[in-house]
């Protein structure tokens, strides 16, 4: 028989993550109750009709009530807001975690809306997602062999960090632990200038005349690259102001790359393309193979 990991969790935000993770609770038998909270009624009672929630409330301070585990999976300028209308409604010993894609904002938010950072509050976050949005395009497999990093703060409890890894565990996740500034140079550097990227290759091509004949004779390299540029706006124009100082610093770094490869193309350099493109050919294979 499986044990039991929560007895009554809540989730404010059921959309992508926030369903998939009720969903895989669900899939793994840890979880009794789940209970949702957002803006919308209706994203709600869809939540219910799909079976990744059992009930809801649209304010949170109610749907938090009595839960031995929150998770926020709203978007990241959401958060604060969030932590303040719930801070008081709390159960003492109840959980709390994240899933939002930044982690020195919310652990700033953290600390505005509760002056001393709870022990146990433990901020975390997927690196798993698609390009989707919504509790409709939420799946159980979603974290399946995916790495999840906890960024626990000095002020966490360690058995509320271990109670926290067992759960996305039993999603299936492989979890991991690091500080909450080197998280967010990573993963500047791994998926939020990547989408900032997708998003201003595609916006530029969009814009150009021809436009309609470039998205026309796009091909299968073009819908690799470009995917993720169908990620949520919303989202995304949240992730990269909340990310803000190491994003620059990695898109600053990439703009100068670029520049050398345009002096480089510009001026016929052979030998600097064909080294560049094969440091990365190669760098892109040794990733392939190792996931
Ligand atoms: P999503 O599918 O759009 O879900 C967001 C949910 O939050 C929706 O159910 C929405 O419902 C609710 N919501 C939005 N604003 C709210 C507010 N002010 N108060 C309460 N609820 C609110 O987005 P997602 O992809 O699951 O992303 C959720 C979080 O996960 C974000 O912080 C993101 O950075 C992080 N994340 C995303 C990915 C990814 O690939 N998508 C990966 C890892 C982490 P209503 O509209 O009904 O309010």
């Amino acid at each position: 028989m499986t044990d039991i990991l929560i007895k009554r969790l809540c989730i404010i935000g059921v959309g992508l993550i926030g369903g998939s993770f009720a969903r895989a609770l669900r899939r793994a038998g840890v979880v009794d109750e789940i209970v949702g909270s957002g803006r919308d009624a209706e994203h709600l009672a869809e939540a219910v009709r799909l079976g990744v929630i059992d009930r809801f409330d649209t304010d949170p301070a109610v749907a938090v009530q009595a839960a031995d585990m929150v998770v926020l999976a709203v978007p990241m300028g959401a958060m604060q807001s969030v932590l303040a209308q719930i801070k008081q409604h709390l159960s003492p010993d109840c959980m709390i975690t994240d899933v939002g894609s930044v982690k020195g904002p919310l652990v700033t938010a953290a600390e505005a809306v509760f002056g001393r950072l709870p022990a146990n509050f433990v901020p975390g976050h997927p690196i798993a997602g698609t390009e989707k949005s919504g509790v409709a395009a939420s799946f159980a497999e979603l974290f399946d062999g995916r790495r999840v990093i906890l960024t626990p703060t000095p002020q966490s409890d360690p058995k509320i960090v271990e109670r926290i890894r067992t759960v996305w565990q039993a999603c299936g996740a492989n979890v991991i632990s690091m500080g909450v500034r080197h998280h967010d140079e990573v993963l500047a550097a791994t998926s939020h200038l990547p989408h900032m990227l997708a998003y201003a290759l595609v916006d530029t091509l969009a814009r150009m005349d021809d436009s309609r004949e470039i998205f026309t004779y796009a091909a299968g390299g073009f819908r690799d690259f470009t995917r993720i540029a169908s990620s949520d706006p919303r989202m995304w124009h949240d992730i990269c102001l909340a990310n803000q100082d190491a994003l620059l610093d990695v898109m600053q770094r990439f703009r100068d790359d670029l520049q050398l490869l345009i002096d480089a193309i510009a001026n016929g350099d052979s030998e600097f393309i064909r080294q560049t493109f094969t440091r990365a050919k190669q760098a892109r294979d040794a990733f392939a193979d190792s996931i």
